[in-house]
């Protein structure tokens, strides 16, 4: 047999660069095998260097809400390129952009525009830190932040004491102001804020996490996380880079009814092109250079073509019944696996908010990392093949949300019910 195209590529692309892949998880590290690559995509597909085409549930992990090509932002980025691709001088579009963020998420009266969700998190911890004058912050286990170095974190054995790099590279001395504890978990935070509350600048969070698989915050950890932040003085960091505008208009923050001090966002305001934000409330704002004196700058922030395609994308999503719509085909695909896994006798469990959903081979849903972990992986890589050889294209990890876009129609939906049961009838 010839070797595929998809093989030659993945071997070529070794010997230039480190894996193969600009991101880990597309290595296909987790589930084994050769990651396919795409070489084009419209709506809900893509189709891969052998021709072979796929229903997509990563949607680029996150952006693609609209679907992949969607005509209206693909002609607002032709039309903002035509006009110049980068100036390096302010745009009234980033005006724009900045309205209709602060508009969409009123916690944020101001924002500012970076390019990716990593250098967001990171702008907004250094503001938290220089707005409050403290050192320490609080994350929790499983939550993702981006690959800054005081993020990269992973819970040590004595719960407030050892806090160890996740990654090499980084100096524990770089670490040692982080602390992470078990997402869901207040008694763990009301110990963190009883032995360190006037050090701590702020508590960030992903109100639904999306990064090990998904997992919601439940209402009791969001009060629980308000309230300790409130009477301690630390800001309070909603990570919304995947939650935002994707399980609401609104965000998860309108779904919680909570004003967060900060907001992060980041994926879907960039339809496809790299654009992220960090806002808050104006005084914590004004610390910001040029007003105030914590540093942060971007040669290519609010980039015009980048912020044309955002803002496109957000004009489509705002249309009235635009998240219900989205939000019922997400249920339909979610509700629709589980009703066959069942029928197969495969433990199994799926949750799905908006246009964001998870599923676990499980019996019940997780509330943390630890209960992600204890699912059955191995299980849930030979789902993965399974449904990959039948051309629907899930996250390559057990520890990734899916994503439903807006052009994943009934048939489309239908269609990974119908192979899923197949899958599930093999793995009884
Ligand atoms: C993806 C993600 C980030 C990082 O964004 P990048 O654009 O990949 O740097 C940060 N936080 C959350 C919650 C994310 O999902």
């Amino acid at each position: 047999m010839t070797e595929s195209r998809n093989d030659q590529l993945f071997s070529r692309a070794l010997q230039s660069t480190p894996g193969g892949v600009n991101s880990p998880v597309r290595a296909f590290r987790q589930v084994g095998g050769v990651p396919r690559f795409v070489t084009r995509a419209e709506g809900p597909r893509f189709w891969d260097a052998d021709g072979k085409r796929y229903i997509d549930y990563i949607g680029s992990w996150g952006p693609a809400i609209l679907g992949h090509a969607h005509p209206a932002v693909v002609r607002a980025v032709q039309e903002a390129a035509a006009r110049g691709l980068s100036f390096g001088a302010p745009t009234e579009g980033e005006i724009e952009m900045a309205e209709t963020l602060c508009r969409l998420v009123p916690s944020m009266e101001q924002v500012r525009l970076v390019s990716s969700g990593t250098e967001a998190a990171m702008s907004a911890i250094r503001l938290a830190r220089g707005a409050t004058g403290r050192s320490k912050l609080i994350k929790f286990d499983g939550c993702y932040h981006g690959h800054a170095d005081s993020l990269l974190v992973k819970a040590g054995s004595g719960m407030l004491t050892f806090n160890t790099p996740s990654s090499a590279g980084v100096p524990p001395e770089i670490t040692q102001h982080t602390i992470v504890l078990d997402y869901n978990d207040c008694d763990q935070l009301e110990t963190a804020f009883a032995a360190h509350g006037d050090a701590i600048a702020c508590v960030i969070v992903e109100p639904i996490a999306g990064n090990m698989n998904l997992v919601r915050a439940t209402p009791e950890f969001v009060a629980c996380m308000q309230s300790l932040c409130q009477r301690h003085g630390a800001l309070l960091v909603f990570d919304e880079v995947m939650s935002g505008f994707r399980v609401a208009l609104g965000g998860a923050q309108s779904l919680y009814g909570v004003e967060p001090d900060m907001t992060v966002l980041g994926k879907v305001i960039g339809g496809g092109l790299p654009v992220a934000a960090f806002g808050g409330r104006r005084d914590v704002m004004r610390h910001l250079s040029p007003e105030g004196a914590v540093y942060q700058a971007g040669t290519l922030s609010g980039n015009p073509v980048a912020v044309a395609a955002g803002l496109a994308t957000l004009a489509e999503i705002g249309a009235p019944g635009y998240h219900d719509r989205l939000a019922r085909s997400t249920h339909t695909l979610a509700d629709g696996l589980s009703r066959v896994a069942r029928s197969a006798g495969v433990s199994f469990a799926s949750d799905a908010v908006g246009g964001m959903f998870g599923f676990y081979f499980a019996a019940e849903l997780p509330r943390s990392l630890k209960d992600v972990m204890a699912s059955d992986i191995d299980r849930f890589k030979r789902f993965f093949h399974a449904m990959l050889d039948r051309g629907v294209y899930f996250a390559p990890s057990a520890y990734e949300a899916g994503f439903v876009s807006s052009a994943h129609d009934e048939a489309t939906i239908e269609a990974t019910i119908a192979a899923a049961a197949e899958v599930f009838a093999s793995l009884a």
